[in-house]
């Protein structure tokens, strides 16, 4: 026997074995070899070839054997299928390492031990499949894994049981199905010291966001205990997010912390045969992250280190992802696993989908109209819901299934997973700018607002189809009507003069909105961030043991779980949000608005009822900057601040802008701008730059004393329609006249860009017109506007429209 071929050692293994160890060793050895003087600690061990699992087929007679049964089996037949799998796995139990292979595996595990300075150590046993890693037949996870595998016979039974994972039922029956030879799929097992995660913590990272493809940041998911609980899914893990650029810079890079889940833990078993057991976790406990800071800054400059050298090594980008393990007893980081990521590396940068709708005869099936939200189109089964737990007799919430057309009266943002589910949303009320419209459009469902008539005109399990594709108007058809989807390529779009920024409310959807084109943010509102990751009002936050509500303050208790300091939840959810922006578009400029809730809004957020007036046009009221100065507010806003100045200053994300709404007085502006250094947020530090929102008549009127003050406008062409043809944006009633376009709205517009011209200060707009209106966008340009900010999904059609436009206005000068 050729022992230098059977067994190896860790460090003589690389990235161009895999034929001989498998992807998971190949990777490992890789590692080992060329990463650990760099300081990325990986536990040493050693690999039993595939030649040495060829040798223990080979000299049990087992090849011949197992391709006789699996030739005679019906893989649909269940209960045969679980027979002979059974019989399989038992066969390769049953065999005998022949004796000189096995005395070479326990002369390694014994010189492992030893230089771990225990006899018998604790190891882990884990299958590396050569088949693992191929982009059509992804085996990956399928074949065990031991921990803590402790003596020569439990190392020897631990490796054969990996072998005979490679005959699973459901191994068997993917690779007749397959069409794969059950005999070329071949398993190398590798024997490597455990880090004692039992005592610590382990998990998976992402040196890329797994669901979007955002390549600027490392996603940490971790757990207390061993890995096992989390790779299964049987707890939700604590997720760190780490951005790249920042922490190259040493800046404190987490953007995000999320505390998951973690009722169980992982540890070793206590019985002689019992490798692990499952814990309950204490309460204490599971408030805690499972690591700290340090530590997960730390395991994130492993995993860029890690995704440098693949790519070096590959000569083309390489993202990775890893396993780790922190060892609660040498209270060190490990690297366990880490191998390069597939699904993204491979994948060109994204497409764009344009909906369109053919059948010509579809007008004889428009059932109404409603004010179209996106540009979309849907179809599916329709699901009326009044009310979200069903009080009234309608259909529960729980009834609804993915894929059906929601019909509602109006919504709010505790109907946000219930949309998710949904191929199309229609509402009696609302306008473009409500609820319902923004989480529509960032989600990408077809919505149809104020419509006046769908809950009493739409019946449940009537068919649909919903189309926002054709014009402002938004058109509900009987029946399913067949659309088409045309992907255009972002790599094909035209580029324009005139920067175009986006419109972002969720931070959620943030990395994946920035692989559209774009400027930069235009308009991030805070209002997302506090209803989806804070629910509670700031004040009943600060407050509420003054209040005396058992109730309210057990609900905070819930709502700051794991937080023994609520303003310090306030700022951290806040400013994780921010970051997740910022982080999403740097370094270009993202503008945050500070909170601009009616009192009405506040009043819906937990506690709000005892901070908030009731009053009768929240609209017009106590909204925007008169908020920020009075003795009722400011120390909300100043949380609000903190969260500004930490993402700017500690994550190091100085690309934040920030934006005032709804300022009605140059006086009120300076007001708050010294508000705001109290805070520590001084205009001109650090490069902090402050934007006011031209949304009211008198920022136009007084534009000039206004931009003594701060860094640019940003048209709230929302409010500013609303404001200058005196009407109620939300009501239905007077929808008919709501038009950005009218010539008294686009008058003020030219007016403050005359103003804002002669005093030097930039013009940008973020209210939702030339999102929907081409035309307006257009206007805009030719007078002069410095730069666009539209919501995610109407990026394509402006970029076309203002880059045809931008070539016109050059012909014609
Ligand atoms: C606007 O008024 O145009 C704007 C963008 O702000 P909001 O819609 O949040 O009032
Ligand atoms: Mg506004």
């Amino acid at each position: 026997m050729d022992k230098s071929k059977m067994i190896l050692g860790l460090s003589e293994v690389s990235l161009d074995m895999v034929d001989k160890v498998g992807g998971k060793n190949a990777s490992l050895g890789e590692m080992i070899g060329n990463l650990a003087d760099r300081g990325i600690n990986v536990p040493d061990g050693f690999v039993v070839t595939v030649a040495a699992y060829d040798k223990y087929m080979e000299a049990n007679g087992l090849t011949d054997h197992i391709r006789t049964l699996v030739d005679q089996l019906d893989v649909d037949d269940l209960v045969q299928l679980r027979k002979t799998g059974m019989q399989i796995r038992q066969l390769i139990m049953d065999g005998n390492f022949p004796d000189d292979l096995k005395e070479v595996i326990e002369d390694r595990y014994e010189e492992l031990s030893l230089n771990y300075g225990k006899p018998a150590t604790d190891v882990a046993v884990r299958s590396s499949a050569t088949t693992e890693d191929l982009p059509d037949a992804s085996f990956a996870g399928q074949q065990d894994s031991f921990l803590n595998v402790r003596g020569h016979n439990n190392v020897i039974n631990s490796i054969k049981a990996c072998f005979a994972s490679l005959f699973t039922d459901r191994a068997i029956s993917y690779r007749t199905s397959a069409g794969f030879d059950h005999m070329t799929a071949k398993l190398s097992v590798c024997i490597q010291k455990m880090a004692r995660s039992d005592l610590g913590a382990s998990g998976v990272s992402f040196s890329i966001d797994p669901e979007s493809g955002f390549d600027n940041a490392v996603i940490i998911n971790g757990t207390f205990g061993l890995g096992e609980l989390l790779v299964q899914g049987e707890i939700s893990p604590d997720e760190f997010i780490v951005f790249k650029p920042t922490l190259a810079e040493g800046k404190d890079a987490i953007i995000e912390k999320k505390l998951g889940e973690k009722t169980h833990k992982l540890a070793y078993g206590h019985k002689p045969n019992e490798l692990t057991r499952k814990l309950s976790l204490e309460e204490e406990q599971r408030k805690q992250f499972c690591l700290t800071d340090e530590q997960a800054l730390q395991l994130a400059k492993w995993v860029v280190e890690i995704e440098e050298y693949y790519t070096k090594r590959n000569d083309r980008w390489t993202p990775v992802d890893v396993e780790w393990a922190y060892d609660g007893l040498s209270e060190e980081l490990f690297i366990v696993q880490a191998r390069p990521e597939t699904v993204h590396a491979n994948q060109k940068v994204g497409s764009l989908t344009q909906f369109n709708i053919d059948d010509e005869n579809r007008h004889e099936r428009l059932i109404f109209e409603g004010i179209a939200v996106g540009d979309r189109i849907g179809k599916g089964e329709v699901n009326v819901i009044h009310t979200l737990d069903g009080r009234d007799g309608s259909a529960d919430e729980a009834d609804f299934e993915d894929g059906q057309v929601l019909v509602t009266e109006m919504t709010d943002p505790d109907w946000e997973p219930l949309m998710k589910k949904a191929s199309a949303i229609v509402t009696n009320k609302g306008g473009r700018t409500c609820h319902a419209a923004i989480v529509a459009r960032e989600l990408g469902i077809p919505a149809i607002v104020g419509s006046t008539v769908a809950t009493q005109t739409l019946n449940n399990e009537q068919e649909v189809t919903v189309s926002c594709a054709e014009g402002s108007s938004g058109k509900v058809y009987e029946g399913l009507i067949d659309f088409k989807e045309i992907d255009h390529q972002i790599s094909d779009l035209p580029e324009t003069e005139t920067p175009i920024m986006l419109n972002v409310a969720s931070p959620d959807m943030a990395f994946k909105f920035s692989k559209v084109p774009n400027s930069g943010v235009g308009l991030a509102r805070e209002e997302f961030i506090i209803n989806n990751y804070i629910h509670a009002h700031p004040l009943a936050l600060l407050y509420h043991e003054d209040i005396g509500d058992e109730e309210l303050t057990e609900r905070i208790n819930e709502i700051t779980y794991g937080y023994d300091d609520e303003s310090e939840f306030f700022i951290k959810k806040l400013s994780y949000g921010i970051a997740h922006i910022g982080a999403a578009f740097h370094p270009n400029r993202v503008i945050v608005r500070f909170s601009d809730f009616k009192s009405n809004e506040y009043r819906n957020l937990v506690g709000g009822s005892y901070f908030e007036p009731e009053e009768e046009n929240p609209m017009i009221g106590w909204r925007g900057a008169s908020r920020y100065y009075s003795d009722k507010y400011k120390v909300a806003f100043g949380l609000e601040c903190q969260a500004i100045k930490r993402v700017r200053e500690v994550y190091g994300l100085t690309n934040i802008t920030v934006m005032i709404p709804f300022c009605r007085t140059p006086e009120e502006l300076q007001k708050v701008l010294a508000v705001m250094e109290e805070y520590g947020l001084k205009r001109g530090e650090n490069g902090l730059e402050v934007y006011l929102m031209a949304e009211l008549p008198s920022n136009i009127m007084m534009a000039e004393e206004f931009a003594e003050h701060v860094d640019g406008f940003s048209i709230g062409s929302n409010d500013l329609t609303q404001l200058t043809l005196g009407l109620d944006r939300d009501s239905s009633l007077v929808a008919h006249v709501y038009d950005e376009r009218n010539e008294a709205v686009k008058r003020m517009i030219l007016m403050l860009l005359e103003k804002a011209k002669k005093t030097g200060t930039k013009v940008g707009i973020c209210g939702q017109g030339p999102s929907d209106f081409p035309d307006f966008a257009e206007f805009l340009v030719k007078n002069g506007i410095d730069t666009i900010s539209v919501t995610p999904d109407s990026m394509f059609k402006t970029l076309y429209s203002i880059s045809e436009l931008e070539k016109k206005l050059v012909k014609a000068e």
